[in-house]
């Protein structure tokens, strides 16, 4: 089973006892000091970092001034090795100033030197076939790939966090990514599951919903089952759990879940969870699983922006081999801000009947078919009224609104409404610019996306503003 040390046959031991060479089983002394080193590391690298490389590691023996510790992967032995090696050498000898090297072996199988144990092979064998039989998984979406996500500044972290995990065994455990509805969680979480299919198949990934998560738990449990149900999810090699905080009260699927994950974390298994609001808020969670699932990286997928929506319409256009004029895919850009789920839905929506009624799209093809949409998100709101409550909100008059004044304190007020008065009234930028005091459509157009940067960078922006939606749709 070992892959190196094969040079052990003169055994120096490190301690003056004498070894017996057939064994080089390290002395208690030895043991302890790599018990405190362990610690050591623990401290000094943090707990992500030593569960994901540093815990797995196991004292195997002593010779030579060298320590031998194994691992499981050759992969975490080359990490080790780049990473960890020398800062971990130094703290042994600081211990002891005979350990002069330490050789890091692969052991397959091993898991970690808490004496955790490797899941047994016949079980992993079958579990892609087992999986599949109980319909364990949930099937991935064609469609959600890493080439159909369009990446800008609201979800940069997340997607490279989401490559981070195709890249590299067990980068940072568990990744944790967060979003409101619609906002590419699942897609992300697909493009991963695709991409690890393809790049390493001798891996068994498992992507499932919380709720099936949980599904899956009741019926094992009905049909007194758990067993296999345990071992399936204890012998992927990525654990992949969509929308999380369904489990939230679920009293025994979390505890089941916790196990399940600790029992991953410890084989140094990749886990993936999804939520919509981070660890820390999300409620009717065990504190234990809560803090367990911001151990790791926590990335967050933020409203998009005007040009992350305006991107991901022409990548949908090319799929669906539409021809849109550009300025409709602006204004959909701009008018459909809350989910792209409902953005794709109206492109789709204009597509369609374009090929239904082998008509062109226009601005105005576009204002007719989603009549029912736009108007549900303008509720009568008016230009008058924005500016009145934006000039109150903000302490400035309501001239202002009007003037040509360009100081930051009125201009960005006054922006504010435009971007309001878009998203929440049917005017058109041309009509909104002459509502305040005559300016160009581009000027609002410039507003609107100035404001949506704002949003985008700074949450205590975006309350203020959800504040002032609120106040005007409520
Ligand atoms: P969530 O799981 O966060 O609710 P989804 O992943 O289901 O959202 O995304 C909703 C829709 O929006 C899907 O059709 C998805 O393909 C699309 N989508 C979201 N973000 C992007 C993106 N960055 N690029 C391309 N499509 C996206
Ligand atoms: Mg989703």
């Amino acid at each position: 089973m070992l892959e190196s040390g094969g040079k052990k046959s003169a055994v120096v031991p490190l301690y003056g006892h004498a070894l017996a060479p057939e064994t080089f089983d390290p002395t208690p002394e030895i043991k302890a000091l790599w018990g405190k080193v362990y610690e050591q590391m623990r401290e000094e690298f943090g707990e992500a970092i030593f569960r994901s490389w540093l815990k797995p590691m196991s004292l195997q023996a002593a010779y030579h001034g060298t320590l031998e510790v194994s691992v499981p992967t050759r992969f975490m032995k080359d990490w080790i090795q780049n990473h960890y090696v020398a800062r971990i050498l130094e703290l042994c000898a600081a211990e002891n100033a005979d350990i002069k090297r330490l050789e890091i072996v692969v052991v397959h199988g091993s898991v970690d030197s808490q004496g955790g144990t490797a899941v047994a092979s016949p079980v992993k064998a079958n579990v892609n076939e087992l999986a599949e039989k109980l319909d364990l998984s949930s099937p991935l979406d064609p469609r959600f790939t890493f080439e159909t996500f369009v990446v800008g500044k609201s979800n940069a972290l997340a997607h490279a966090a989401a490559s981070r995990v195709v890249e590299c065994n067990v980068p940072f455990n568990p990744l944790f990514i967060y979003g409101g509805v619609g906002l590419g969680k699942t897609h992300l979480m697909h493009a991963i599951a695709w991409e690890l299919k393809e790049k390493r198949p001798e891996k068994t990934v498992m992507y499932l919903s919380a709720e099936k998560f949980m599904y899956q738990f009741v019926r094992a449990i009905r049909a007194q089952d758990t067993m296999t149900f345990k071992e399936i999810f204890r012998s992927v090699d990525v654990l992949m759990i969509d929308d999380i905080q369904f489990i939230a009260g679920k009293d025994s699927t979390q505890e089941e879940f916790f196990h399940t994950f600790n029992a991953l974390v410890d084989q140094n298994k990749q886990i993936i969870i999804s939520a919509d609001r981070p660890p820390s808020e999300l409620q009717g969670i065990d504190e234990r699983l809560r803090s367990r699932m911001s151990w790791g990286l926590v990335a967050d997928i933020h409203t998009s922006t005007y040009d992350l929506r305006l991107g991901i319409l022409k990548a949908r256009c090319g799929h669906l081999s539409a021809s849109v004029p550009e300025s409709v895919l602006e204004f959909l850009a701009l008018k459909i801000t809350t989910n792209i789920r409902e953005l794709e839905g109206a492109l789709n929506r204009i597509v369609a009947h374009a090929e239904v009624t082998k008509s062109d799209i226009t601005l105005e093809s576009t204002l007719e078919v989603l009549q029912d949409l736009l108007r549900s998100s303008d509720r009568r709101v008016t230009i008058d009224e924005i500016q009145r409550q934006v000039a109150e909100h903000y302490n400035i008059r309501l001239a202002d609104m009007h003037s040509a004044r360009r100081a930051r304190n009125v201009a960005r007020p006054r922006q504010v409404a435009m971007y309001l008065a878009k998203q929440l009234t049917p005017r058109s930028l041309p009509e909104i610019g002459r509502k305040f005091g005559g300016r160009d459509h581009t000027t609002v157009m410039h507003a609107v996306k100035k404001i949506e940067e704002l949003i985008a960078e700074d949450p205590s922006f975006l309350q203020d503003v959800e504040t002032l939606r609120r106040g005007l749709t409520g």
